[in-house]
């Protein structure tokens, strides 16, 4: 084993601790931490074991192509992120090969496939990354307490994160910290800052005999039931832990650029080169170990003279990502509204129509249906694309359940994250941890500050790409003539907008003004009726108003 750090690998935080069983076989099981690097349950795994079987299992429902989902994928992921998912386990595959071993791919519910593997292969020990999702949480527990009742050893230590989120919520007196300085304040430094990470192994145990369970290579997305013409761009990010690791190299390779990182400054319209490291894919699948990242951050700062903190730096960042984890785990119905002690109540608006036009890129808004398609195709944009989109679809312009944009970031991006997904849209629509709602994106000026020429419209919109750079980010303000020239007529080639922005986010503050003053009176317990009576009035108030706007809305060619 090589290892990276001073410390001995009892320092890792293991959930439970267990003693060692020697000269048996083990089983790990990969779902996140795909990686060999500063993987505990790896590295506990097989040491003193006489077989390893490493397993993944293939959950039909998150891989398998679902053709009425409303783009191509499954009915849980978008084609981009089980791509992503499937080079990840490519590349773990070879790096287990180079070590003598092998992943073994398995097809089915992972709880009852688990089950069957313990049935048949009769191992001592159980390992596996501990998971706070809810859906890990719920299953791990059936195959704990199946595990536990046939005498297997579980070790499942906390490894996805820097700190473990029970830790921190315990030493807050049994509640998540809901803000960053607070949780900061609370979590201070992670042990793993000071542990020894093990990077990498001379050989791993042979893999036992595995009998007659169906066991798979890792199959090609067509095996999955995908075409190869599924999309017509697919994410430049390839999958895995080896590509994590050259892509983190090649970011703290430039150490000025890490002392001097600050977000939000840089620009979230660069795409050829992103503003920001874009590891949050080899992070959510565990390709890259955060801690792994931390103490290469950490060592960089100690060589530099002056270098920017949380909760700007880069090291900041990663520790959003702590956050979020540890509200999302201390935070019943954390993904919902209703029931979320946490979460406003806000009579948001069904409107579907909106929510296709805003998902499906037609908002009419060059800035906004650029970042839906960088969506589409990349699976990833820059944090502030992601601030505007969001914005503009819930309290910025639409008023639409932040939800329903939550559900289109979780199907469509590749770093997809159950807790930061959540903690951001909350975030963005002022639902909670941020509630300066009168703050909000313009979708025309913002994007304009950043990238004058519209080149980021032109590369994603290419509809777009002969139009005057004057025009670019309101097209519909452009002459007759000059959209005839750039062949590209609004309401023909590309839509009008479907909304004003001056008159629509007016009116969103106003409706966020009286929620806010409801959730106030009825100190956050806001019920279902209250909030039906509210949205009753408002919608009433949209009707006085909806004639007035309709007046103003400028002529459109
Ligand atoms: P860098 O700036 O290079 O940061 C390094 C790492 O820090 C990231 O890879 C990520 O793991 C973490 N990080 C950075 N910003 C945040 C943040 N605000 N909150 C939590 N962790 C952060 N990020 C996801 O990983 N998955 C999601 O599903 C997700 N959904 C989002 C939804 C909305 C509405 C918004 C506004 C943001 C969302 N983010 C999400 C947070 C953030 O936009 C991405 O983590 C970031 O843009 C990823 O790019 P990067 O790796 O280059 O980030």
């Amino acid at each position: 084993m090589r290892r990276f750090s001073v410390c001995s690998p009892s320092s890792y935080r293991l959930n439970p601790i267990t003693s060692m069983a020697t000269g048996s076989g083990s089983l790990i099981w990969f779902r996140k931490g795909l990686r060999i690097h500063d993987n505990p349950a790896l590295e506990y795994a097989s040491k003193g074991s006489e077989f390893l079987y490493p397993v993944f299992v293939i959950d039909p429902h998150y891989m398998e192509s679902d053709p009425s989902a409303f783009s191509p994928g499954s009915s849980r992921a978008g084609v981009n992120r089980i791509r992503f998912l499937l080079e990840s386990l490519k590349d773990l595959d070879s790096s287990l090969k180079k070590l003598g071993s092998r992943l073994l791919v398995l097809k089915g519910e992972p709880g009852e496939v688990m089950i069957r593997c313990l049935q048949e292969w009769k191992v001592k020990k159980l390992c596996f990354e501990y998971d706070t999702d809810p859906y890990y949480q719920a299953l791990d527990v059936k195959v704990k307490d199946y595990a536990s009742s046939s005498g297997v050893e579980v070790f499942s230590p906390v490894s996805h994160t820097l700190f473990n989120p029970s830790d921190i919520i315990a030493k807050n007196g049994g509640k998540p910290p809901l803000s960053y300085q607070s949780f900061l304040k609370i979590a201070g430094e992670p042990t793993c800052a000071k542990s020894e990470l093990v990077m990498s192994y001379s050989s791993l145990p042979p893999v036992g005999d595995y009998g007659s369970l169906g066991i798979l290579e890792v199959p090609t997305l067509e095996e999955l039931g995908y075409r190869d013409d599924e999309q017509a761009e697919w994410t430049p990010f390839r999958g895995g832990e080896s590509e994590a690791l050259k892509r983190l190299n090649k970011s703290i390779s430039d150490k000025a650029w890490v002392a001097n990182f600050e977000k939000p400054k840089g620009d979230p319209s660069a795409f050829l080169k992103p503003a920001t490291t874009v590891l949050s894919p080899y992070l959510k699948f565990g390709c890259l170990s955060s801690r792994y990242f931390y103490q290469c951050l950490q060592s960089i700062y100690k060589d530099v003279k002056k270098h920017t903190s949380p909760p700007v730096s880069l090291l900041g960042q990663l520790l959003w990502r702590e956050f979020f984890y540890t509200t999302a785990f201390g935070t019943p119905n954390f993904d919902k509204m209703k029931g979320n002690q946490i979460c406003k109540q806000i009579p948001w608006k069904e409107d579907h129509e909106m929510l296709s036009a805003w998902r499906d890129s037609k908002t009419g808004y060059p800035w906004i249906d650029a970042i839906m398609v960088q969506l589409r195709k990349w699976g990833w944009m820059h944090h502030l694309a992601r601030h505007c989109v969001a914005c503009f679809l819930t309290r910025g312009d639409l008023f639409i359940h932040w939800e329903q944009g939550r559900d289109v970031f979780e199907r469509l991006l590749i770093d997809s994250d159950w807790a930061i997904n959540n903690g951001n849209w909350m975030w963005l629509s002022c639902s909670s941890f941020f509630y300066q709602y009168n703050r909000i994106y313009s979708p025309i000026s913002f994007g304009k500050k950043y990238d004058p020429d519209g080149k980021y419209i032109k590369h994603f919109l290419p509809v777009l790409k002969d139009m005057p750079k004057q025009y670019i980010y309101e097209p519909w303000t452009a002459p007759l003539s000059v959209q005839t020239k750039a062949k590209c007529i609004v309401g023909k080639d590309y839509p009008k907008p479907m909304i004003l922005h001056d008159s629509a986010s007016k009116e969103c503050k106003r409706k966020m003004g009286e929620t806010y003053a409801l959730n106030k009176k009825m100190s956050g317990k806001v019920g279902d009726e209250d909030l039906r009576d509210l949205r009753r009035k408002l919608q009433q108030d949209d009707e006085q108003v909806e004639p007035k706007i309709r007046k103003q809305r400028p002529r459109l060619n």
